[in-house]
């Protein structure tokens, strides 16, 4: 297994891990999304999938995009899970604050071998989140089940746990430091304004009010499951929401 990754180079193991990540909800990824998450050209994206296909790391499906193979997927957890260890790592033993460590964790996660993965992993006491809530996948590859529901998809009223941050955006993860709403924190939804508006949560000592993009990536373990709340009006809740939903995909790591 380790000979294996060892015989791809970085883009390629970057290419697997978004790829993986963009195609989560089960629709393959786009070769303009890819190529947006990666900051390269669409056109260098489309060869390197070709690429990757020769390979039978990747299955392309014309006009809709790039999903993995097996083989893909367990290559491409790999990498994932060194990069939520190397995160866990850069916070706990190096001192990083959880804003910064993405972007080191991108660039080692290509690098270390097995042994250092596993020497992390013990260090860190075996963690099954990184610093922003994603699961690590175990090291035999397993990406084990998580309640986490987007917090915006719920009724007005439900609360719970944040779990997750889903974003890897550093300017957003320093902000939702500086609010305390970071994994543990425990949230109240109090409103969603129509059509992609403000969201209102309250946390024990706040109330906090967040556009409707940055709300969208939090995500919580509900206190109840999701059809047991209901909401005010006695209805389901706000249908935006859930059509904003239907474009969901995991941004972070
Ligand atoms: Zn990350
Ligand atoms: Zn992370």
């Amino acid at each position: 297994m380790d000979t294996e990754i060892q015989s791809l180079n970085d883009a390629t193991l970057h290419y697997l891990d978004a790829i993986y990540r963009l195609s989560q909800d089960g629709q393959p990824a786009t070769t303009n999304t890819i190529a947006g998450k990666l900051g390269v050209t669409p056109s260098g994206a489309s060869i390197m999938l070709k690429r990757l296909a020769d390979r039978k790391l990747v299955q392309l499906t014309p006009y809709k995009g790039a999903t993995l193979t097996p083989q893909g997927v367990r290559i491409a957890l790999r990498t994932i899970r060194r990069h939520r260890l190397l995160e866990v790592f850069l916070i706990q033993v190096m001192g990083f604050q959880w804003h910064e460590v993405d972007k080191h964790a991108h660039a080692l996660e290509t690098v270390i071998d097995q042994e250092f993965e596993d020497r992390i992993a013990e260090i860190t006491g075996n963690p099954t989140r990184c610093p922003h809530g994603h699961v690590i996948p175990t090291r035999d590859g397993v990406l084990p089940r998580v309640p986490d529901v987007k917090l915006v998809s719920c009724p007005v009223g439900a609360s719970g746990v944040i779990r997750c941050i889903d974003t890897d955006n550093a300017e957003w993860l320093e902000y939702f430091g500086q609010l305390g709403l970071m994994p543990d924190a425990r949230v109240t939804l109090k409103s969603i304004a129509p059509y992609g508006g403000a969201v209102t949560i309250s946390t024990p000592h706040d109330s906090i009010t967040l556009g409707f993009e940055l709300a969208e990536v939090i995500l919580i373990e509900p206190d109840k499951p999701a059809d047991a709340w209901v909401s005010p009006a006695g209805r389901p809740h706000a249908r935006h929401a859930r059509t904003r939903r239907a474009g969901f995909r995991h941004k972070g790591s």
